[in-house]
């Protein structure tokens, strides 16, 4: 079984209506939406959630009245100022370290684990996939994304799937490191701006350090043929290697609006075509 990660250094690059056109091609997959900061692969695939699971990381103390004597050290050793004059813990404020249960002398301080999201197991019609949703403003999003791809392992291994095809988050960051780690490849969606090269350097630097097989495709190339060149010359110099390109299409839009992907949506367009050849590469690449 394999998995690739589509991945892009920047949000807006297409990559999850390409995740979508891959969803209808693959044969034998699970999919993995791990996006959770900003998932957006089920307003196209529209699942029907078969089972929903807490996601559970950190914790915020929690001060007990009854208990508590008032005494103020928790309040002087707190570095995040987290504590009021009346001894109430500001959750948004509290990062869960530890400092004020550990030395409390009335032991008046619980310490339960915070619930942070939702991760779904869910019948879509491109097949299973398993999804989440990250809370409001809450962190740990790198942990939720290696969540998130081991129970996708776990039910590819369960239903004898030959792949898993993952959306990993945009950027940089956490949750991209801990979604590309151990992938078999990745593919990076890239378009021809000034931030989108920027952006392509920094996510290929990324996966030259973690030893991930990195590809790219070049989506909207046609908006500006200077830049997708100099895109072309950069990748030809690095460790991946460019599939193909993707031409500017309203379309993808349009599919969208109507929860298609581009393939369900009008499988003879160029684009549509363009994708099917990438994708014929990726498999090529993947499975030998
Ligand atoms: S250290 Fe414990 S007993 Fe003292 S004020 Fe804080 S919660 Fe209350
Ligand atoms: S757990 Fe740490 S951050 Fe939170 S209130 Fe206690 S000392 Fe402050």
């Amino acid at each position: 079984m394999k998995e690739l990660v589509i991945i892009s250094g920047k949000g807006g690059t297409g990559k999850t209506s390409i995740m979508g056109a891959f969803a209808t091609l693959a044969k034998n997959k699970v999919l993995c939406d791990a996006d959770v900061d900003a998932a957006d692969l089920h307003l196209i695939i529209e699942p029907s959630i078969q089972s929903r699971h807490d996601f559970k990381s950190g914790r915020t103390a929690l001060i007990d009245e009854n208990r508590c004597s008032q005494c103020g050290q928790c309040r002087d050793l707190c570095q995040f100022q987290a504590i009021s004059l009346d001894f109430q813990v500001d959750p948004v404020a509290c990062e869960g370290c530890g400092v004020c249960v550990h030395f409390c002398p009335e032991n008046a301080i619980d310490f339960p684990i915070n619930t942070c999201g939702e991760w779904y197991i869910s019948d879509t019609r491109l097949g299973l996939m398993v999804h989440a949703r990250l809370g409001v403003a809450e962190e740990n999003s790198g942990k939720l994304v290696s969540l998130v791809r081991n129970e996708a392992k776990g039910m590819a291994e369960k239903t004898g799937s030959d792949l898993i095809l993952t959306d990993g988050p945009p950027g940089v960051g956490c949750p991209v490191i801990a979604s590309i780690g151990n992938a078999d490849a990745v593919l990076v969606v890239t378009e021809p701006s000034v931030s989108g090269i920027h952006d392509l350097k920094r996510i290929l630097a990324l996966t030259e350090h973690f030893r991930v097989p990195a590809m790219v495709c070049i989506n909207k190339y046609d908006l500006n043929q200077k830049l997708t060149d100099d895109i072309n010359t950069y990748v030809r110099n690095s460790h991946a290697t460019t599939l193909g390109k993707i031409p500017f299409d309203t379309g993808i839009t349009h599919a969208m609006v109507q929860a298609q992907t581009i393939l369900e949506y009008d499988p003879f367009s160029e684009t549509s075509q363009a994708i099917q050849d990438i994708w014929q590469k990726v498999k090529d690449r993947v499975f030998t």
